[in-house]
């Protein structure tokens, strides 16, 4: 099931969508820093991990510069698409790390290299990051109260994930609400 959501084009409108929504309020609240009005200033950027078909007004990292002379400064709206500035949507992250922990008999690192094209120096990466990182990070800390006890620290992400498709129904709107979930808080 959640292999093929990341074949589904229709996704990653759909989260598409979600980022200009994100952006629009974003923008509503103008510069953090001084105030001033907030610009366009997007990233055009070259995804991995999805549908090979996405348009490329789909894969741009929405982004803000101030518009005031002497600020400029850039601000970046929360994204459901990216995260921070890997390379592979966040989406990908989510679903190769969660079949990882989840079933890591049928998910050999070789075989998910196979699947989605991720080199296993990659996939150690991500596996590092939520082990050393992310625990301790001020959205985990924020967001572990809105989830279950049973989310234990040490099977992040992939305890997430499936608390998420536990719990809403189908697969898809539930990794929607885990991405706006991660990436909103
Ligand atoms: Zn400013």
């Amino acid at each position: 099931m959640l292999p093929e959501l990341l074949e589904t084009t229709n996704l990653f409108y759909l989260l598409h969508r979600i980022d200009i929504d994100l952006a629009e309020k974003k923008k509503l609240g103008g510069c953090p820093y001084c105030g001033g009005p907030l610009h366009h200033s997007n990233y055009e950027r070259k995804p991995r991990g999805g549908p090979n078909n996405l348009p490329d007004e789909i894969c741009i990292r929405l982004s803000f510069c101030c518009g005031r002379e002497d600020c400029r400064r850039r601000t970046l709206p929360p994204s459901t698409l990216f995260m921070d500035r890997r390379v592979y949507f966040r989406g990908v992250v989510l679903i190769v790390l969660t079949l990882r922990q989840h079933s890591p008999r049928e998910n050999s690192k070789a075989q998910l290299m196979r699947l989605f094209g991720v080199s296993r120096q990659t996939i150690n990466r991500w596996l590092e990051y939520f082990k050393e990182i992310f625990p301790y990070s001020g959205t985990w800390k924020r967001i572990r109260g809105m989830t279950s006890v049973d989310v234990g620290n040490d099977e992040l992400p992939g305890g997430l994930v499936i608390y998420f498709t536990k719990h809403i129904k189908p697969v898809e709107e539930a990794v929607v609400r885990c991405l706006c979930f991660l990436s909103t808080n």
